[in-house]
């Protein structure tokens, strides 16, 4: 799927506030729920701002960065205020594509936090769900002003709750970086390397048994000082590495042996 994801409000212009503060939350929601979807391999445009000063601009900006992509899914997080308790979820109508995605994370967020599921509602009010072109909803996580929806709190299983809602699938709550494997020829081991050795021969291949290249066809393409007159590299010269094979790098001129190469 392709999916825009925004926090509500902005830094300069910020939501509710009471026992929670709606800003902080939901961001940490949206951070969340960002990094589980694109974890499950979807991709992910995060369309909140931070600039708008006041709501106008704010929402402006959102609907902005919203329709620049053609998504799947448009999906504000707010949290609310106003005496209530729990979560509901707003769909434009009856008839909106996010519906099915509404319900599920309504039910899914007051199962995961036990608070209250106030359920879907439509409305054609809210700014966001009008103007943006894909299917949207906007999600009202629980109350910033209510003692147990504080206490219930928890922005990483709300956010779960989100995904899993709209992946109709379950999600595992922390994601998984893999340890890369050491690999040789990581685009990060290649670059820019100091000669840490005397005298250091050129081969016209990976291996020892490769031919050493001659003073002459070293200094064909290359800088002549870098080179003794054997045809072998200075202590001290830099070169730049395109390859690694085994244990011997590709530099320019051809391939020299690993150890003797030093990063910089
Ligand atoms: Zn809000």
């Amino acid at each position: 799927m392709i999916i825009n994801v925004h926090a509500g409000h902005s830094l300069k212009c910020r939501g509710a506030s009471g026992l929670l503060d709606e800003v902080n939350e939901d961001r940490a929601v949206k951070n969340k729920v960002i990094e589980l979807l694109r974890a499950n391999g979807h991709t992910v445009y995060d369309c909140t701002d931070d600039n708008g000063k006041n709501q106008n601009s704010n929402l402006k900006a959102i609907v902005n960065k919203c329709n620049d992509h053609k998504v799947d899914l448009d999906v504000s997080i707010h949290l609310n205020a106003g005496g209530g308790t729990g979560t509901e979820v707003y769909v434009y109508s009856d008839n909106s594509k996010a519906k099915d995605e509404a319900e599920r994370i309504v039910k899914n967020i007051s199962n995961t936090l036990g608070i209250r599921n106030r359920g879907v509602k439509t409305t054609t009010k809210l700014y966001v769900l009008r103007k943006t072109n894909s299917p949207a909803l906007l999600v009202e996580c629980c109350f910033v002003d209510n003692a147990t929806d504080k206490a219930k709190w928890n922005a990483d299983k709300c956010a779960k709750a989100i995904v899993e809602g709209i992946l109709n699938k379950s999600v595992n709550e922390h994601v998984e970086t893999p340890t890369p494997k050491p690999q040789s020829n990581a685009s990060s081991a290649l670059g820019t390397y100091m000669i840490t050795a005397s005298d250091l021969s050129v081969r016209t291949g990976p291996g020892a048994n490769c031919r050493r290249k001659t003073y002459e066809e070293l200094t064909k393409n290359a800088k002549a000082h870098d080179y003794d007159k054997d045809g072998c590299l200075n202590y001290g010269t830099r070169v730049t590495v395109s390859e690694f094979n085994g244990d011997w790098a590709k530099i320019p001129s051809g391939w020299v042996a690993r150890k003797y190469l030093k990063k910089v």
